[in-house]
């Protein structure tokens, strides 16, 4: 059965994204449009960086010398076109932002790339921009060091790439807030979120698996938390189309054989096998009608094992399947 969360999701989001008129020159995008009516499925905090610095709009743009990580290290600058070195304040805004998503209970964030301040894995660097690292920028490299889930605004390119990212947060989220503070519990989170990263990195999830049964008896607390953090990690590793067709095949089959399917409306599912082509977008839909239709038979879709559902629908849905809803408000 698939895990519900029903506490809907906080996301922080670089503000330009979200609509508001906050770059440099005073443009925005609207990223977060394309995820159309599936935007009340979150609550989002919009940051931007260089205002809370106090840079206003419109502004100079800023460059760096080095990537986000040295400038917190204090061996590279934020400089601003006309050459004022406007480090600490920069820091100082980033630092701000975390504070304010801090309070609003944010651990995921949808960052703008390529940006000085919220580049997350590309970052323009040098006088004129004119030098592109794999590196954040300085608000990325601080939310880095905090350790949660950060979602390139490049997750919104196409419809697979999004359900991919929202399917591992749904799964980081679940599994940070666990308890995994005995071995039984430890291994039964495994278990859940392991089919994840069976499917995107084989090699870490068989070696996670072993360190799991490797355990000892009564393991100390450190360990056990050492091996959530490595499982928090490995959540954090995309899929690839090819990956995401497989596994929604596997599963399909899996419960095709077992019979779980024979009862269930299945009108709409038009799973095909991996043999016929097609494009992202309608193998997104093919995923999205697979989990709807295992929320709503309570059975597991292994590739999407943490779902996001309003308490009154877990409701609505454990009643038609004659279960007690034992969940208060
Ligand atoms: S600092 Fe971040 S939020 Fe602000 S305009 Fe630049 S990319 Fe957007």
């Amino acid at each position: 059965m698939p895990e519900i969360l029903t506490e809907r999701p906080v996301i922080g989001v670089s503000a330009c994204l979200y609509d508001c008129p906050v770059r440099y020159n005073g443009k925005r995008f609207d990223a977060v449009s394309h995820l159309g009516r599936e935007r009340g499925d979150f609550r989002f905090m919009p940051v931007c960086p260089e205002c809370m610095a106090g840079f206003g709009v419109p502004r100079e743009p800023i460059h760096l010398t080095g990537p986000g990580p040295d400038v917190l290290d204090g061996t590279a600058r934020v400089v601003t076109r006309r050459g004022r070195d406007v480090t600490a304040e920069l820091v100082a805004g980033a630092q701000a932002c975390v504070d304010a998503l801090e309070r609003a209970g944010v651990r995921v964030v949808i960052l703008k790339e390529e940006s000085p301040s919220c580049g997350l894995l590309k970052t323009k660097v040098g006088n004129h921009r004119e030098k592109d690292v794999k590196a954040s920028g300085v608000f990325g490299a601080l939310l880095q060091r905090k350790r949660w889930f950060l979602v390139p605004d490049a997750a919104f390119d196409s419809p697979l790439k999004w359900w991919d990212w929202r399917r591992r947060m749904h799964a980081w989220l679940w599994l940070s807030d666990r308890s995994t503070a005995t071995n039984g519990e430890l291994a039964d989170a495994w278990h859940v979120v392991k089919f994840i990263v069976q499917e995107t990195q084989r090699t870490e999830a068989d070696a996670i698996g072993r360190a799991v049964a490797a355990l000892p008896r009564h393991a100390a607390a450190e360990e056990l938390e050492a091996l959530r953090s490595r499982m928090l990690d490995a959540l954090r590793v995309p899929t690839t189309h090819e990956r995401a067709l497989s596994a929604m095949w596997k599963s399909y089959t899996y419960h095709r054989k077992r019979g779980t399917l024979e009862g269930v409306d299945v009108h709409e599912l038009t799973v095909r096998s991996p043999e016929v082509r097609r494009n992202a977008t309608m193998l997104a839909e093919e995923l999205l009608t697979l989990e709807r239709v295992s929320f709503e038979n309570d059975l597991l879709f292994a590739s999407s094992p943490v779902l996001y559902r309003e308490r009154r629908r877990v409701r609505a849905r454990d009643e038609a399947l004659g279960k007690a809803a034992d969940e208060e408000e």
